[in-house]
């Protein structure tokens, strides 16, 4: 079929369940027009429908709705953000980052809601998120969350450290030293998500378009290869091709992140590695790695630290990288030596869209009608629901509670030209591993490299 290769294990797994959908052949006109057909598009579409149901709005995609970061990725379905408390707190005050992540934290019920409302089954179970340690370094980075959240007036129902006898009994992680739970997280099937979103927005009659690429974006309007779609509202929901579009080069850098999955674990492996309550799993190091067990048993383990492309290209080749998803099975060969046992299925990966401040935003600008949401960095499966909730009362102009939130209309810088672009991204991500290295060989911080890393990011 057209346009549906089977990026990654979620794409194969649900191959029967894709059907194409139109792409565009004439000018159109639409109260909302929407590009982009991942969750931030999907949910935005969802909620104005829900508000207002006479709304015609239209979903437009490049290539099909499963293509983007909402089809292939982790399936963490997290309520944590990628700023931190204190960060938040710094720049928007200490109740606007309690409440920015009140709100995130509930999110993660409020999909489940939609699921059960809608009939969505996207394998949701909410089995929350142990964060490990294998060195002393990581280990105090660990307690040093939780004590971030307690400052924040967080307590041990939203984040607490386990005991190293309930981790191991949870998840059998080699090495562990240390870990922390917190129950704000489910694990999904990311590309089961998407349909099942893509299927109950055109129930509610909203038209998706794909194989649709749009040139630019202009204020009540969208021009095409060949048409032109006007809309009295236009929301760009673009992520990790944000690039792409002439005009808006420099707003997210595309980083990617990259993914395996094994073959499903054997009873006796199974019970080895435990793991019966779906918990998602990641640990303290710098450079990111994040780890679920499917529903059908396959251990998905995800890692990020692939170098950036120059000017912030997005090609289908850059979906594979031997070296780093070599990396990444060493990985998890190291964190769950069972793995060792199971082939590797499958291997892939796909853009994230990373913001200059790494502070995702939702923009409206009521003079323009123009909006987008976006720059979750590795957390967008959640974010995008409380993103499209926001940006619907934006565009309501209902001033709602949402409506408020610290993320609301919160610039970023744009990015550096090139070259200065590539040398600045790829530095900072060879410091991330190398701090790595360090502490886990000396077992001590890399004061000088964190410094670094500190002032740029
Ligand atoms: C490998 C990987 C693992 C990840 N793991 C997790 C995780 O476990 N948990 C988590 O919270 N987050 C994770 N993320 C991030 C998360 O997937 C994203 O933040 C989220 O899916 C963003 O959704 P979106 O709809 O904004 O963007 P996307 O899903 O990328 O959708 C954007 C869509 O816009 C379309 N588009 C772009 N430009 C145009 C154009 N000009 N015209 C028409 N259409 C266009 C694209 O084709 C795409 O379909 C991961 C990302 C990747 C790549």
């Amino acid at each position: 079929m057209q346009n549906i290769r089977p990026i990654s294990f979620w794409h194969e797994s649900i191959a029967r369940e894709l059907t194409q959908r139109d792409s565009i052949t004439s000018d159109i006109e639409s109260d909302i027009a929407i590009v982009g057909a991942g969750y931030s598009g999907l949910w935005t579409a969802y909620y104005l429908k829900i508000m207002d149901p006479n709304l015609r709005i239209v979903v437009i995609e490049s290539h099909s709705i499963c293509f983007g970061a909402s089809g292939r990725n982790g399936g963490w379905c997290t309520g944590f953000l990628p700023v931190t408390l204190s960060e938040l707190s710094s720049q928007h005050g200490r109740q606007a980052a309690i409440d920015m992540y009140r709100e995130s934290f509930a999110t993660v019920g409020e999909i489940q809601r939609v699921l059960l409302q809608e009939k969505i089954d996207c394998e949701f179970q909410k089995g929350g998120t142990i964060n490990g340690a294998t060195n002393v370094v990581q280990q105090s980075r660990v307690i040093d969350e939780v004590a971030e959240f307690e400052s924040f007036g967080f307590t041990e129902s939203d984040m607490r450290m386990l005991s190293l006898e309930e981790s191991q009994q949870r998840i059998n992680v080699n090495g562990l030293i240390a870990s922390s739970f917190t129950p704000h997280c489910a694990a999904i099937h990311p590309a089961k998500l998407v349909v099942g979103l893509a299927e109950t927005v055109e129930r509610l009659g909203v038209k998706i378009y794909e194989n649709s690429p749009v040139r630019a974006i202009h204020k009540n309007e969208l021009l095409l290869d060949h048409y032109r779609v006007r809309a009295d509202v236009v929301v760009r929901a673009t992520e990790g091709f944000t690039s792409q579009l002439a005009k808006h080069r420099r707003n997210l850098v595309p980083l990617y992140s990259y993914m395996v999955a094994t073959e499903p674990l054997s009873v006796a492996q199974r019970q080895e590695i435990r793991w019966n309550n779906r918990e998602t799993y990641h640990d303290a190091r710098n450079m990111i790695i994040y780890v679920q067990i499917t529903r059908d048993g396959r251990v998905a383990f995800g890692g990020r630290g692939a170098p950036y492309h120059f000017a912030s290209q997005v090609k289908p080749e850059y979906d594979r990288n031997t070296l780093i998803h070599n990396r990444i099975i060493s990985a998890m060969h190291e964190v769950f030596p069972v793995t060792r046992e199971v082939p590797v299925s499958h291997r892939w990966g796909g853009p994230l869209g990373v913001p200059r401040n790494w502070h995702p935003s939702v923009i409206y600008d009521p003079k323009t009608s123009m909006a987008s949401l976006g720059g979750y960095v590795g957390n967008g499966v959640a974010s995008t629901n409380l993103a499209a909730r926001t940006l619907a009362h934006l565009i309501a102009g209902d001033n709602h509670p949402l409506t408020k939130l610290a993320w609301v209309n919160h610039p970023s810088r744009r990015w550096e030209i090139e070259p200065l672009r590539y040398i600045g991204v790829n530095g900072l991500l060879r410091i991330s591993n190398q701090m790595d290295r360090h502490e886990e060989s000396k077992g001590t911080p890399d004061k000088i490299r964190s410094k670094i890393l500190d002032i740029f990011l």
